[in-house]
């Protein structure tokens, strides 16, 4: 076969999905080094993920290339919990922000310090407060009622409780995938609240770290994120006049945004750096205490994952090809279309061990579940796959596995992998 056409049909399909390539070796994907069939025999089985630890640390070099030296970059652990990659992570970037105790424990058993690991989240309960205390995180304070709990559980444990407090902005991120700010959300407390929630910081002698403002989520536009971190900074000038000590930590949250669809185009982070290095100028002068601190989550780890599942059975139904595989829905329910999008659009999916093929056909992928909704791919060109070849869902590197329902049909759960 030949290689050059091999890789312009590889080339083509990224392109329609500006997404960046997985070298191709003998038509097949390769991942960190290894081909996608060598590493399925090396894992012993299908499906699972695998993700490659190269492309993550090339990402936050990308990234922090793009960004003022002086801003602190965390990673949110909710995008991938899997201990490898957040163990890999921590060599990289400067803190750590979880949202659960689970999260927790995962991030405590990294070279991280705790000074440098911050925890949001509505309803954490007392158990959650208490560990987080005993442990030396910052607890973003997610509501009035919350404080309390904090400042009883300090008092009782007799530690002190670093605290920061969440604001729900008066504002939103604009063209965000997920909004999370703006109007009433149960997140945060209320921009207009936050002054008496300080206040009450204060009374109960809580250390306060600073603020927490998180407005959006996988957002591709470069002037939306713009914007909103302006705001976000005018926000904060107002409300360090109510701060009971200087705002050591400022989160201003992130929503950097990877591409998934077809026609979805890049996020400019080089404009999302110039515009931050604007602002940060002003706040070095108005705030010089304060460290300004990014989380992300998929822009980090999204794109270096795959998800990996074999076809089980090939049918031909009124004119429709379907790949049957061993995975799907259970596994990769965000590839389904079912984890919060509004019309289902095809991830970009590939036969890994013949990206090209001899010949190419419109399929459909599903997945073992007896249910419509387990649809991996419908009616996308590939290559003309066979019982046993390896079918590649690209960008899972975040939002995968413990975002799926894996119990649902009581199928065996997929490995993870970081390669
Ligand atoms: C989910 C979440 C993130 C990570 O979002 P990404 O889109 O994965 O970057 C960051 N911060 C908070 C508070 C979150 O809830």
């Amino acid at each position: 076969m030949n290689c050059l056409t091999q890789d312009r049909d590889y080339e083509k399909k990224a392109r329609r999905y500006n997404i960046s390539l997985f070298p191709i070796e003998n038509d097949c994907l390769v991942i960190r080094g290894v081909t996608l069939n060598r590493l399925a025999q090396r894992i012993g089985k299908t499906p699972f993920y695998a993700y490659d630890r190269d492309r993550i640390t090339q990402r936050v070099k990308d990234l922090r290339r793009s960004l003022p030296n002086d801003v602190s970059l965390h990673y949110a652990i909710k995008a991938n919990p899997m201990p490898a990659v957040v163990q890999h992570l921590a060599s990289l970037v400067d803190g750590l922000d979880i949202a659960s105790s689970g999260e927790l424990r995962v991030a405590l058993d990294t070279p991280m310090s705790s000074q440098h690991m911050s925890f949001a989240g509505p309803g954490k309960s007392d158990s959650e407060i208490c560990q987080a205390i005993a442990a030396g995180v910052t607890i973003n304070l997610e509501s009035g009622a919350e404080l309390e709990r904090v400042a009883r559980a300090a008092h009782e444990s007799d530690i002190e409780a670093r605290v920061a407090v969440r604001v729900n902005p008066d504002f939103e991120l604009k063209s965000s995938g997920m909004k999370m700010s703006g109007g009433p959300k149960p997140f945060g407390v209320d921009a207009d609240r936050v002054p008496a929630t300080l206040r009450q910081i204060s009374v109960h002698g809580l250390s306060f770290q600073g603020l927490h403002i998180f407005s959006g989520s996988q957002n591709l536009k470069a002037e939306a994120i713009a914007e909103a971190q302006e705001k976000t900074f005018e926000l904060t000038y107002r409300l360090a006049e109510s701060a009971p000590g200087p705002i050591q930590a400022l989160n201003i949250g992130g929503g950097f945004g990877i591409p998934y669809f077809p026609g979805d185009i890049p996020l400019d982070i080089g404009r999302v750096g110039e515009n931050l290095e604007r602002l940060m100028y002003q706040m070095r002068a108005r705030l010089p205490h304060t460290r300004v601190v990014i989380e992300l989550g998929r822009y980090l780890v999204g794109e270096a994952g795959v998800y990996v599942c074999r076809v089980v059975d090939r049918k031909l139904s009124r004119g429709q090809v379907f790949l049957v595989t061993d995975g799907g829905l259970h596994h990769h329910l965000a590839a389904s279309g079912n984890f919060g999008q509004v019309i289902r659009k095809n991830y970009p999916v590939l036969i890994g061990n013949k990206v090209q093929g001899k010949e190419r056909e419109v399929v459909s992928v599903v997945g073992p579940l007896c249910t419509p909704l387990d649809l991996l791919a419908d009616k996308m060109e590939m290559a003309k796959a066979e019982v046993g070849d390896l079918v590649v869902v690209l960008q899972s590197g975040a939002y995968g596995l413990s975002a799926s329902p894996t119990q649902f049909l009581s199928h065996p759960p997929p490995l993870e992998v970081l390669v």
